[in-house]
């Protein structure tokens, strides 16, 4: 056994998550988003529970990570949320993904591809609403209006749209774009709709459509930050004290001598750093938890190690080897997120390969 940092996937509280989603969502599909390896928390891991609790639609971001999950969950519908890239085409179709076209031009690859094999191939059909990043452009979508035969021999499954800021429910932004995507909605031949990711389920009616995409909520990330969270937690980062200390006379810890300890001060240094995803910001205003307290950070988070102020734990509990956490139950993801001045997404996304994962 050696001591190293680990990240605990309580594979049943994601189901449960999932659960809650759907139900949210109902009587809409609630589909996973399950890119970057699940945010971060184990696409393979994942991906067969979700399907265990009900979901049958998946979407990732790149070609890769579908041909990878494929076999795992072959018999779900799964996406590509980056495109359709015309020298991906025959990959997309001998491994049955369905590509998310966000231009006529990928619109046309793939119509050549469905009168090439003689099948009517799949897609959604993502039309820009106010992101202004991938989608169609109001002028192509008027474009395949007037020409609705680019759309003959294939299978329009869904039309769908994203949302740029679902997690404010104020910002007028949300309106604007259920606004257009109503209006695309009638330019283009009957399908089912995808407006809303987890955050923008909370914003009304108008806004579930036929199927929500969920990935934060998942994965225990709160999509209506401020508010209760409807979803419970599902990652946990612990790691041990490799070494304590008392200190003796009044100095500085760690890089950049920020934080300064004074005498009878106990410290204790935890094998668990920014290279293990726990970055240096997460060091603003943070605690760890261990033995019943929370732990203030005790100066800059390192590489591999992280101070703690640990003077409310009785000597006798800090020893080598405790596990201490840095994210979890006690230690929110969402809050952690914040005091680092960024969202839970990122964190969990550059959780690090050294990690023992369970
Ligand atoms: C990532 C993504 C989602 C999921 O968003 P969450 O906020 O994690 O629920 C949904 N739709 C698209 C297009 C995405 O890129």
């Amino acid at each position: 056994m050696t001591l190293c940092p680990e990240l605990h996937i309580n594979l049943a509280a994601a189901a449960a998550n999932y659960r809650r989603m759907a139900a949210l969502a109902a009587p809409a599909e609630c589909a996973a988003v399950v890119k970057a390896d699940a945010y971060g928390i184990g696409a393979k891991q994942l991906a067969p529970v979700l399907f265990k609790a009900g979901c049958r639609t998946f979407f990732v971001a790149t070609l890769e990570e579908a041909i990878t999950l494929r076999p795992l969950i072959p018999d779900a519908t799964l996406s590509v949320l980056q495109g359709l890239w015309e020298k991906e085409v025959p990959l997309h179709i001998a491994h049955g993904i369905v590509p998310v076209i966000s231009n006529l031009e990928q619109l046309g690859h793939w119509q050549r591809a469905a009168k090439a094999s003689g099948t009517k191939l799949p897609l959604f059909l993502n039309c820009d609403t106010g992101m202004n990043r991938l989608g169609m452009t109001p002028r192509e979508v008027d474009t395949l209006a007037d020409d609705l035969a680019r759309l003959d021999g294939l299978d329009l499954r869904f039309v769908m749209s994203h949302l740029a800021c679902p997690e404010r429910p104020e910002h007028p932004l949300n309106e604007e774009q259920r606004t257009r995507f109503e209006a695309i909605k009638k330019k283009l031949p009957p399908a089912r709709y995808s407006l809303s990711n987890s955050s923008g389920l909370f914003l009304g009616a108008g806004y579930r459509q036929d199927m929500l995409r969920t990935g934060a909520g998942l994965y225990g990330i709160n999509p209506q930050p401020g508010q209760p969270s409807p979803v419970e937690c599902v990652a946990t980062l612990t790691a041990p004290i490799i070494a304590w200390h008392e200190v003796p006379d009044t100095h500085t810890v760690g890089y950049g001598a920020i934080f300064t300890a004074t005498p009878g001060m106990r410290l204790a240094v935890v094998a668990a750093g920014y290279a293990d995803g726990y970055m240096r910001a997460c060091g603003n205003g943070n605690t760890a938890f261990f033995a019943g307290h929370h732990l203030p950070i005790a100066g800059r988070v390192s590489m591999d190690m992280v101070t703690l102020d640990a003077t409310a734990v009785p000597p006798e509990k800090l020893r080598a080897g405790a596990m201490v956490e840095l994210i979890g139950p006690n230690c929110p993801i969402d809050q952690i997120a914040k005091n680092a001045n960024t969202i839970g997404y990122e964190i969990f996304t550059r959780l690090g390969s050294r990690l023992k994962r369970e």
